[in-house]
């Protein structure tokens, strides 16, 4: 009896001391809290092969809420695609640059480099004119068939908009497909899984049934980032994806959404996440969340992350940050999930 008393009195005293521990925080890996990232991008936008981008693969995405990325090859652009691209901003799609007339493409295995291409013309003019037609800044660049060479490549790093671009090289091998870890990725090469419908130079074949499946699933198995790269779908672009393989890979998504698993966005979004990980360390000094140190790429980078903060016991879950209070959520037992964009200003938990 008496030593139950005593530890009683023990464990009471733990207790308070755990109680009144300071506060801690944990950076999410992906937005909050999913698993995986994943990317879908349809490439040759205002391109005359693609109609399946606007007629069918957007209406099929809109009605599940589904956010997607294109690539356009804007010198190809007329009056109604850029209508028709104010509103699929509005929706909340990524707009990327495809180059300006898609010059430059080689045969499949082919070891010539690119022939005709010119980075002012291809890149910067592309850029320009997306700019003035939509008051729009793209930041992530894929290269016409992912061939580039290192010259394209160094004057992209020159562009000040730019936050990345997909894997590209100068022969094609495939070898540029696959996940992106959740860390120490370049997001200058980012790698990309483009739809074949033999699984040519991809990492899957259709023997292990829907591939663009395959390829959310592999994200979600290692905890990176998957970036699918599709044309059009059911039309008569370059193996264009058919319809009902489409319309399973959007239930799919949606599924692993809506679970929390899966953080689907375009990827300068998911770019500037990682790179606000990776650039922006953050300290806890009292109750106040702040970056350790300043330096250029967070500069660059920052974005809002997912933050998820235990409180101290004395404090009461209220957050501001510059004055002004930012939203959270409650989890359980005194955790709190914020958004927060450290390059910002300090967060002080209160
Ligand atoms: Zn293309």
């Amino acid at each position: 009896m008496k030593l139950n008393l005593h530890l009683g009195i023990i464990f009471s005293l733990y207790s308070a001391l755990a109680c009144s521990a300071n506060s801690s925080f944990e950076i999410q890996t992906w937005r909050d809290g999913a698993k995986a990232a994943h990317t879908i991008a349809h490439d040759d936008y205002c391109g005359s092969s693609v109609p399946g981008v606007e007629n069918t693969a957007l209406p099929i995405l809109n009605e599940r809420g589904l956010k997607a990325s294109l690539g356009l090859i804007a010198g190809s652009c007329k009056d109604n695609d850029w209508t028709k691209l104010k509103k699929h901003i509005a929706e909340g799609h990524e707009l990327f640059n495809h180059s300006l007339s898609h010059v430059g493409m080689l045969e499949a295995g082919s070891l010539k480099p690119i022939a005709g291409w010119n980075n002012e013309k291809e890149i910067a003019s592309a850029h320009q004119l997306v700019k003035e037609k939509l008051g729009y800044t793209m930041q992530f660049m894929a290269y016409p068939s992912d061939l580039a060479t290192p010259e394209a490549k160094a004057y992209l790093l020159t562009l000040p908009d730019y936050l990345g671009a997909r894997a590209a090289k100068h022969i094609y091998d495939g070898s540029n497909a696959g996940i992106n870890s959740s860390n120490n990725t370049d997001p200058f090469f980012i790698k990309n899984d483009v739809y074949w419908h033999d699984g040519k130079w991809s990492l899957y074949k259709p023997t292990g049934g829907n591939m663009l499946i395959q390829h959310v699933d592999a994200a979600l198995e290692n905890g990176g980032w998957s970036y699918r790269t599709m044309h059009g779908v059911a039309d008569g672009s370059w193996e264009a994806v058919p319809k009902d393989e489409y319309i399973a890979y959007a239930d799919y998504l949606l599924k692993k959404v809506a679970s929390g698993e899966l953080w689907l966005a375009g990827p300068s979004e998911i770019i500037r996440y990682q790179a606000t990980r990776e650039n922006c360390p953050l300290v806890l000094t009292g109750n106040a969340l702040k970056l350790k140190q300043n330096n250029e790429l967070c500069q660059r980078y920052a974005s809002a992350i997912t933050v998820d903060v235990q409180i101290a016991d004395e404090l009461q879950g209220q957050f501001t940050q510059n004055k002004k209070p930012l939203t959270s959520k409650k989890l359980a037992n005194g955790k709190y999930r914020i958004q927060f964009n450290p390059a910002l200003g300090d967060l002080s938990i209160n």
